[in-house]
């Protein structure tokens, strides 16, 4: 339950696990479906439904004293609806509970593809997956040789962009915040080399030394401190894909940049883009992902916690870093 409009850092006890009973039963005349949850995506946006929003904006506040909403994978167990039959499996917006009644079925996917685990559509098949391929294909226009910086990129979508710049012959480099995270760059996704930015004093110092001659490409999922030192180190005519900026999310006031001038100077390109904008290549990104996945070119690490209960916990380490992949939380395996 999401008890209330949070302000400053999330803290666990900003939600709670409550037992209840729900009616599983579709409205009369419902074209929605009823569904048993199995997994539960902890995703960064999350924090941003949970500031009371005024005006203008891409979400919706989540409603005080309710269940949280989010994306996730779960079964179907009753339909009112002529795409969805009892016994499908689905990926979109479900509940944070082992139940839920689904009224808005937009945006729900059906799998069709089982045997890679049911987990991967809440990541690398999901919405971060797809987030890493248009935010660097789409944004990027990326070339071979091209020097490219990822930030938070051991996460759900850094290590996929990383691993998509590698396919295309590119030099990357990615910061995260530990030293196993780091590994993890270096040893599993095959990035060139990698940083703890926490044991940096000068990021700007720190980017000079890992690319002496300029960033190309920035795919930026971190924004402040960070994003004004890459800003001094881009080429002319460099590019930034602004996918998130997860720092500024638990601030009360976001943090200034300061460094602005040089998108100027340097006639970069900085785009930001919304994943939902892209839905409809969809079957086109399955079409890549699944052989990269079976075939072994692409590596995938996810962070699974087990059960509703450590939901709380497992969304809240998502801000300071806690979560090693992509962070999952298993409600049911089938
Ligand atoms: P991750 O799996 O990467 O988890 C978040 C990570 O961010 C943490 O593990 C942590 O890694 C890092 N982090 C947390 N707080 C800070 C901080 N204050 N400063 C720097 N790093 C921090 O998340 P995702 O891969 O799911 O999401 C990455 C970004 O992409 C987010 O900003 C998210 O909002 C955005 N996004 C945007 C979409 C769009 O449509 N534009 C769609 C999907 C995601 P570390 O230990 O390395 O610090």
């Amino acid at each position: 339950i999401f008890k209330d409009y949070v302000s400053g850092f999330l803290k666990e006890s900003d939600m709670q696990v409550i037992n209840g009973t729900l009616k599983l039963k579709l409205p009369e005349g419902s074209n929605g479906i009823v569904v048993k949850n199995l997994y539960l995506s902890c995703d960064p946006y999350m924090r941003n439904r949970m500031t009371r929003v005024e005006g203008p904006s891409l979400f919706t506040s989540f409603t005080p004293s309710s269940p949280l909403t989010g994306f996730g994978v779960a079964r179907v167990l009753d339909s009112g609806h002529p795409n969805f039959k009892k016994g499908d499996l689905i990926w979109g917006t479900t509940g944070w509970e082992e139940y839920s009644v689904i009224t808005e079925v937009e945006g729900l996917f059906k799998i069709q593809h089982t045997d890679v685990p049911l987990s991967y559509y809440t990541g690398i098949l999901g919405m971060p997956g797809l987030s890493a391929y248009v935010g660097f294909y789409e944004v990027c226009s990326p070339k071979k040789g091209e020097y490219v910086f990822i930030s938070a990129a051991s996460g759900a979508v850094g290590q996929l962009v990383g691993q998509f710049a590698k396919l295309m012959g590119c030099y990357v480099v990615g910061s995260a915040g530990s030293k196993e995270k780091v590994d993890l760059l270096k040893r599993k996704f095959g990035f060139d080399d990698a940083f703890n930015y926490k044991e940096e004093t000068d990021l700007d110092a720190a980017l000079k030394r890992y690319f002496p001659e300029g960033i190309d490409i920035y795919f930026e999922n971190v924004g402040g401190k960070m994003l004004d030192a890459v800003l001094l180190n881009m080429k002319d005519h460099g590019r930034i894909s602004v996918c998130g900026l997860i720092s500024q999310y638990n601030l009360d006031q976001p943090e200034g940049v300061q460094n602005l001038m040089c998108l100027i100077y340097k006639r970069i390109h900085m785009k930001g883009f919304v994943v939902f904008d892209y839905y409809n290549i969809y079957p086109k990104f399955l079409d890549v992902m699944l052989p990269y996945i079976r075939e072994g070119k692409i590596m995938y690490v996810e962070d699974i916690a087990e059960g509703l209960e450590s939901g709380p916990a497992a969304l809240v380490g998502l801000y300071s870093g806690r979560n090693v992949g992509k962070q999952v939380v298993l409600i049911a395996r089938e």
